[in-house]
């Protein structure tokens, strides 16, 4: 999302732009429900993608349950909940398809008189006067100019699971849907809402219901063992959903059944395939070498408390193609580099704050604090 944004932003202003992707699929249908705030449409009505911010699943209030069902705090909140694909389908379509380069790993960046060169795996090397590592996470930009500068994880994991719409009862339905849920179990937290259905399907009765549960698992033992295998192969700090063990689950949905509200163990028990990640903070004491830059989660990752990931990319973006709008490349990445690191450490610092509700919290402050909307930058 994030090289996508800035590819966008800066051909715009007049850059020659091409996105170099590691990936050789569609990344459509990567990911699942995403919270989505005024900034993220209006960079994408800046590029030509005109969305209507009211389409995706209105949120109306936000409620607490109770462990029998009741429900405990009730506060009206609107929101839209959305979909990956309703930003990404757009934003890669919209591209010139002669300038994305699917495929391409990079393995490492040179510079020289000439600007920056990228070399990939298979040996390809590409010259520019600028290198955006907009490479996530594990990014291999950051890796080679920052190597100390690894995530850290927080002590929890996320569980997360997608049932469909039509397979909630009336019941269910009635209480979950249009509203944002939350049920806290002792340093736990679970979060449910509906999102658009396949293809960004809004049509009611065709739409998805996600949950998210947040859960401490320690970096020793519980992690290690949740992202392994049936083969006990262990994937590290996640696990694709089809390899999660049978017993892990079980354990999920008997835990579900014993501490959450009857209505939301119902439909985690009923997600066909849930799948657990670790959550991780990372911050970068610098976003700029030279002509090398790091743009999203490359440089900062805020826990999903603050669903602003995708906005933060896309902010990282457009203050990068202002700046070097300006004309003078080493003041524009100066800029850069001081802005959007002040941005990304209150973003993080704001997510560890709501990651902290996780040991203590009441549902008043939960319901009040959460999300990122009007509170960072
Ligand atoms: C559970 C969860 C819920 C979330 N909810 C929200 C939400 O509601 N709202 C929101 O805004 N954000 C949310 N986020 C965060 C959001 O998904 C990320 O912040 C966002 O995807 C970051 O975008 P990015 O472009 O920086 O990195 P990424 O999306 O990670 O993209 C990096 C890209 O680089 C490619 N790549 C990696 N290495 C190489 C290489 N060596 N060569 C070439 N290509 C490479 C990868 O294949 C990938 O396509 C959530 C995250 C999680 C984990």
């Amino acid at each position: 999302m994030g090289g996508l944004f800035a590819a966008h932003l800066l051909r715009a202003t007049g850059w020659d732009t091409t996105v170099f992707e590691r990936s050789g699929d569609d990344l459509a249908g990567r990911g699942a429900s995403i919270g989505t705030s005024p900034d993220l449409f209006r960079l994408m009505e800046r590029i030509g993608i005109r969305l209507d911010p009211s389409a995706g699943v209105p949120v109306r209030a936000r409620i607490c349950l109770e462990r029998d069902g009741g429900i405990d705090h009730e506060k009206p909140v609107a929101s839209v909940n959305s979909a990956w694909d309703r930003i990404y389908r757009p934003l890669r379509d919209a591209f010139p398809p002669a300038h994305y380069r699917a495929g391409m790993r990079l393995a490492r960046c040179e510079e020289s008189a000439d600007g920056v060169t990228a070399i990939f795996s298979d040996g390809t090397r590409e010259t520019g006067d600028l290198l955006i590592g907009a490479d996530g996470i594990h990014s291999t930009v950051r890796a080679q100019f920052l190597p100390e500068a690894e995530p850290l994880y927080a002590g929890y994991v996320a569980w997360r699971g997608v049932i469909e719409e039509s397979e909630m009862s009336a019941d269910e339905h009635a209480l979950l849907f249009g509203r944002m849920c939350f049920c806290l179990p002792e340093n736990e937290l679970v979060l449910g809402l509906g999102m658009p259905g396949r293809d960004d399907d809004t049509r009611a009765g065709h739409r998805r219901y996600y949950w998210i549960w947040f859960r401490p698992a320690d970096a020793a033992r519980a992690l290690p063992e949740l992202c392994t295998d049936a083969t006990g192969r262990c994937h590290g700090t996640s696990i694709p959903p089809a390899l999660v063990r049978p017993d892990v689950v079980r354990d999920l949905r008997d835990r579900a059944a014993a501490t959450l509200a009857p209505a939301i163990a119902a439909i985690v028990a009923r997600t066909a395939q849930p799948f657990p990640h670790g959550i991780f903070d990372l911050e970068v004491p610098r976003m700029v070498w030279g002509r090398v830059v790091l743009l999203g989660d490359s440089a900062f990752v805020a826990r999903p408390h603050v669903g602003a990931g995708i906005t933060k990319a896309a902010l990282d973006a457009e203050c990068l193609a202002d700046a070097l709008a300006g004309g003078d490349i080493s003041a524009a990445l100066a800029r850069y580099d001081r802005e959007r690191r002040a941005f990304g450490a209150a973003l993080i610092a704001r997510a560890r704050y709501l990651g902290a509700f996780l040991n203590v919290r009441t549902p008043e402050t939960v319901l009040t604090e959460y999300g990122a909307a009007g509170k960072v930058g």
